[in-house]
């Protein structure tokens, strides 16, 4: 079944709120197999929203609409919703003591307004809303002559009763009039690889792209998430479609996907240190402490992490770590001698198992013919040896700090491959 999805309200104009409702509902039609096709914001505007429902109702099998089901004059949602589809209000006495008795059991007294909340367009159910007083509105049924069935969805603007409704009664009444035909999808993630590199790679698929198959590219700070989108007359089929694409891609770029679904680059790493038994410490200089911040936002990281040393300034990298002051001299703080050193040196003060470090110019002034703008040195450093890299990132300061932070990450990811090799051989 393929959604519209309107989110009401001047506030999501004007950037007041944040569409945060957008995408949750989003996410959830995704992941309960609807195809969400439009979705659109529309100001506290009865024509406005009258004219929006109409043309979900033309177009899509599902229309979801949340806001403004409130009790000020700037709520217009049901208004709106009557007029499309030519039905009058009619106003319902037990909705009214329902919301009169949850006023009560708050020990306050309803508002006058308040009364409006009971009038329900009709041909409309109420959904008892659990956590709030306006209820939820669901319609079913056929509208204008178009054919088959229309559902029309009318939810509370404020995220926490919009998501109880949605979970409770709305998404499990969609997933079942849904019946067989499903809509899968999974999200690969890619690191060390630019989008059209990784187009590149992937060559020629019009093979398997089709109105079945899909593959949207979702570029972030160095790393590319790779959505996989299935169709199927039965969850089966979809299921078993996408898991041939999926073998496909997934041959393809090898080590390149480093994860999938709710993973990152830093829970991956994780969970590859603690296989191994390995702890890891970092030496920052341009991210600034950022990459020892994304290896601690995950849960449990203390087991394989120990600990980090931001060592900005020359003397700093000195005292702390022994970076050479004739590497410095000779070759300047942004330098392979100096990524090296700062990788053994945080290694062996923090007696971790891997160093890792980044130096680098993040811009925007520091630059020089030599080393512009956004050349940054990483170091890697275990008991076998060292190793380093060099970056030209094209970023400004934030951008470069946030690549730097990624490319940090997955170099370390990448030693540990090729250890594995080395162990296996
Ligand atoms: P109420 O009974 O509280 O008036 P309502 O259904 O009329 O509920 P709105 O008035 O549209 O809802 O929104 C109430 C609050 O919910 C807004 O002030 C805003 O903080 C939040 N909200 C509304 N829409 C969204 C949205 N799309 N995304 C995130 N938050 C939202
Ligand atoms: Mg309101």
């Amino acid at each position: 079944m393929t959604a519209t999805l309107l989110t009401v309200g001047d506030e999501l104009l004007i950037g007041q709120v944040v569409n945060t409702n957008a995408a949750w509902i989003g996410e959830q039609l995704a992941t309960h197999g609807l195809q969400a096709v439009r979705s659109v914001v529309v100001g506290d505007d009865l024509a406005g929203v009258a004219d929006e429902v109409r043309r979900a109702l033309r177009t899509t099998d599902v229309v979801v609409v949340t806001g403004g089901l409130g009790p000020t004059h700037d709520d217009v949602t049901k208004q709106a919703v009557a007029e499309a589809l030519g039905v009058k209000l009619r106003f319902h006495e037990y909705i009214l003591d329902d919301i009169r008795a949850k006023f009560e059991k708050r020990g306050r007294t309803m508002a006058a307004a308040n009364r409006v909340q009971a009038e329900v367009p009709e041909g409309f159910e109420p959904l008892t809303n659990a956590v709030g007083t306006a209820p939820g509105l669901w319609f079913a049924g056929p509208w204008e002559g178009v054919a088959g069935e229309r559902v029309i969805v009318l939810l509370p603007g404020v995220p926490y009763e919009m998501q109880t409704l949605m979970r409770d009664i709305v998404l499990p009444r969609l997933v079942e009039l849904q019946g067989e035909a499903a809509v899968v999808q999974k999200t690969l993630h890619t690191a060390g690889i630019g989008e059209s590199d990784l187009a590149e790679k992937l060559g020629d698929l019009t093979g398997w792209l089709s109105d079945r198959i899909k593959l949207a590219f979702l570029p972030s700070y160095g790393v590319v998430r790779l959505r996989l989108t299935a169709f199927g007359d039965t969850r089966a089929e979809a299921l078993g479609r996408l898991g041939e694409f999926e073998a496909y891609v997934r041959d393809i770029l090898g080590d390149l996907v480093f994860g999938e679904g709710d993973e990152t680059l830093a829970s991956v790493l994780g969970a590859m240190l603690v296989e191994r038994g390995l702890t890891l410490a970092t030496a920052e200089s341009c991210t600034g402490g950022r990459l020892a911040d994304a290896i601690t936002d995950v849960p449990g990281s203390s087991v394989y992490f120990s600990g980090g040393v931001v060592v900005y300034g020359n003397p700093t990298k000195e005292a702390l770590l022994e970076v050479g002051a004739d590497a410095l001299r000779a070759h300047g703080a942004v330098s392979e001698p100096v990524a090296r050193q700062m990788a053994e040196g945080v290694r062996q003060r923090l007696g971790a198992s891997i160093g890792v470090s980044a130096t680098g110019i993040a811009g925007p002034g520091g630059g020089t013919r030599d080393k512009p703008v956004g050349t940054v040195w990483l170091g890697y450093a275990d008991e076998a040896g060292s190793h380093t890299v060099r970056l030209q990132l094209p970023g400004d300061r934030q951008l470069n700090k946030r690549l730097s932070v990624t490319a940090a990450l997955n170099l370390v990811r990448r030693q540990l491959l090729q250890r594995d090799e080395l162990v296996g051989a």
